[in-house]
């Protein structure tokens, strides 16, 4: 107990996983102390911030017209640099509000498609929260790190994050980012697939949630042996203006079909990362396999398809939706040696850590 309150005064090193669909903030000696979507409610009268994270996210849907609902980072660039602003430094005091903590130095990892303006807004931001030192962190890197990959090592280290906006691809080695590659289709892309298939096969209207849902239960990137069937109420768009509420008893054969395309995408993104990487490293992926996180690479079967397609073995990494926060708060073990890089580096892109 007394050792705990003497300790929250000097923790101040913090490490976020600004992902497209959920945020993750770690506080190091603690561990995880916040998770939740990276959703914003907007008052559209006022411009004002009305609710962010899950809160937010329980809106989607169901608000008034004044009201809009924002993923500020859904394609994983930064839509809206204002929005994303507001959301890092509400999550960040939330995280920190209840610790008494100098100002922290923050690790935030960031997809690497991320451009310019992108990467100075996040840094922007975490300064405006109160930061006093800011190193961003290529997302690949940390989720290689956060699933235990000896990333140090001269070795081909392969990682797929296959989160709601991106997935990201890299083979590391030495502390860096050797090959990258990386695509705007994740879970998000699956979601509407089966929205369009709803639309298509069944003349019924649902939201993302439910696509998200049916994906969850149901989904699958690779013939299941025993099939399974779940009921989906939306709205029935047969009948022209008269939108009424039905039901109607869908497959995982169908659903998988529905989600081929996505599918083939991150496949092909994956396939790509192989070809172009040096072959001493491609021999090495023949022992190492390849390893996977974030949420969408929990999509059934899709971990056998990736390595039938691929000839290499696939894993799953342990705690896939929490690999990249663990891994920023691994790299925070070494925090002193992180925030001394030059203030414009990103850690995993030429630098070692
Ligand atoms: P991000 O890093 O972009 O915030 P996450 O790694 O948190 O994304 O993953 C979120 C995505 O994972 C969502 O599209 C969600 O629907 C999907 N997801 C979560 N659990 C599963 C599951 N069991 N099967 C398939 N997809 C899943
Ligand atoms: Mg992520």
């Amino acid at each position: 107990m007394f050792f705990d309150t003497i300790k929250s005064f000097f923790v101040n090193d913090i490490g976020i996983d600004l992902g497209t669909m959920n945020t993750l903030v770690y506080v190091k000696d603690r561990g995880i102390v916040l998770d939740e979507p990276s959703v914003v409610a907007i008052n559209a009268d006022t411009n004002k911030v009305r609710a962010v994270g899950t809160e937010a996210k329980g809106m989607i849907g169901l608000t008034p017209e004044n009201i809009r609902v924002i993923r500020p980072m859904k394609d994983g660039v930064i839509a809206d640099a204002e929005v994303t602003d507001e959301m890092l430094r509400i999550f960040i005091r939330k995280a920190t509000g209840r610790l008494k903590v100098m100002r922290p130095r923050v690790l935030i990892a960031v997809p690497s498609g991320i451009t310019e303006v992108g990467i100075r807004a996040v840094r922007e931001s975490a300064f405006s929260a109160g930061a006093r030192s800011v190193q961003l962190v290529e997302e690949p890197l940390a989720a290689a790190v956060g699933v235990g990959l000896p990333v140090n090592e001269p070795d081909a280290n392969m990682i797929i994050d296959i989160g709601g906006g991106t997935t990201e691809v890299a083979i590391i080695s030495l502390g860096n980012i050797v090959t990258s590659g990386s695509v705007q289709c994740a879970g998000d892309a699956m979601d509407v697939a089966i929205v369009n298939h709803m639309q298509n096969a069944h003349h019924l209207l649902i939201g993302d949630p439910t696509a998200e849902k049916i994906k969850i239960s149901i989904g699958s990137a690779y013939e299941m042996s025993e099939p399974m069937t779940m009921e989906v109420k939306g709205h029935d768009m047969a009948q022209h203006g008269n939108r009424l509420p039905r039901a109607v008893t869908i497959t995982s054969e169908e659903i998988r079909h529905a989600l081929e395309k996505p599918v083939t995408t991150i496949i092909q993104v994956i396939r790509k990362t192989i070809d172009s990487c040096l072959p001493e490293l491609a021999a090495r992926l023949i022992d190492n396999g390849i390893t996977m996180a974030g949420g969408g690479s929990m999509l059934r079967g899709l971990d056998k398809l990736i390595s039938e397609e691929t000839g290499l073995a696939v894993t799953i990494g342990k705690d896939p939706l929490k690999a990249v926060v663990n891994g920023t708060g691994l790299m925070l073990e070494h925090a002193n040696k992180l925030f001394s890089q030059p203030a414009n580096s990103m850690i995993g892109r030429g630098t070692r850590v």
